[in-house]
């Protein structure tokens, strides 16, 4: 799958997405993270990539020309005729989850915009942008950790990039489920022992021990998937 990630800051992006399991999903070419500098398609001469409001108000605007420029030359550069989701992060967008993540894992190419100072004109968005979306109800000096997070949840779903399988299958958002603890060596840590259970080597036990934990933690930390987890599995006791 291939990011291409359109910012004024393209070494915070590259540096921030190149380790660990990323890095590695790259060098194996599961993944491509490509990084653009908006500010090489400006035509200004000065370089100048912003400009003031029309109507006043404080902070400036990016402006369209490089924006749209720069995607431009990032579509005309693919070989598919299709056109690319190309996903506006802003604080003014969907709010991004798991169930997000999944679905645009499935795409071949992503296009992200990443905004700064008071955002983009309006004009070039609605030229471009299929997607809007938002990692939560906070506001961000700029778009680059907004687009790093989420290409780290998308690519880590992308078949191959994660060793073992079952930890994108079993982890928090699954059924509307947070994870159930978990515990590594020693066996006592601080007069804390790791659950008798898990030692038991009783696998059916273990995982019907693992969902009701799973459950119980659901229910106290994040009561909104709770209930949604409950509407979906009504047998469940409460
Ligand atoms: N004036 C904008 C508003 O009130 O909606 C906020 C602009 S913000 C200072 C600059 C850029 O940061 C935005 O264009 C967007 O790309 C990014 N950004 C800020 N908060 C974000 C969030 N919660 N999710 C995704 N992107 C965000």
């Amino acid at each position: 799958m291939d990011f291409h990630i359109m910012t004024l800051f393209p070494d915070m992006v590259r540096d921030g997405l190149n380790t660990s399991i990323l890095a590695r999903a790259a060098q194996r070419e599961l993944i491509s993270i490509n990084t653009y500098n908006i500010r090489d398609y400006t035509t200004d001469k000065h370089k100048k990539v912003d400009d003031y409001t029309y109507g006043g108000g404080a902070g400036m605007l990016m402006q369209a020309q490089p924006v749209f420029d720069c995607y431009a030359a990032i579509t005309a550069a693919q070989r598919t005729r299709q056109r690319i989701r190309t996903i506006y992060v802003t604080p003014q967008g969907k709010c991004f989850h798991q169930e997000m993540a999944r679905e645009l894992a499935s795409e071949e190419q992503l296009i992200f915009l990443c905004g700064h100072y008071e955002g983009v004109d309006e004009r070039v968005l609605e030229e471009i942008v299929t997607d809007y979306i938002s990692i939560g109800d906070y506001v961000l000096t700029g778009g680059e950790l907004a687009a790093m997070v989420m290409v780290d949840a998308i690519a880590r779903l992308v078949p191959g990039v994660l060793n073992n399988h079952d930890s994108a299958e079993t982890e928090s958002f699954t059924d509307h489920l947070l994870e159930y603890p978990q515990y590594s060596r020693p066996e006592v840590w601080h007069d804390r022992r790791v659950p008798e259970i898990l030692l038991s080597g009783d696998h059916a036990k273990v995982d019907a021990w693992r969902l009701e934990q799973s459950i119980a933690r659901t229910k106290e930390r994040r009561p909104d998937l709770y209930e949604r987890y409950m509407a979906e599995h009504p047998g469940k006791r409460k």
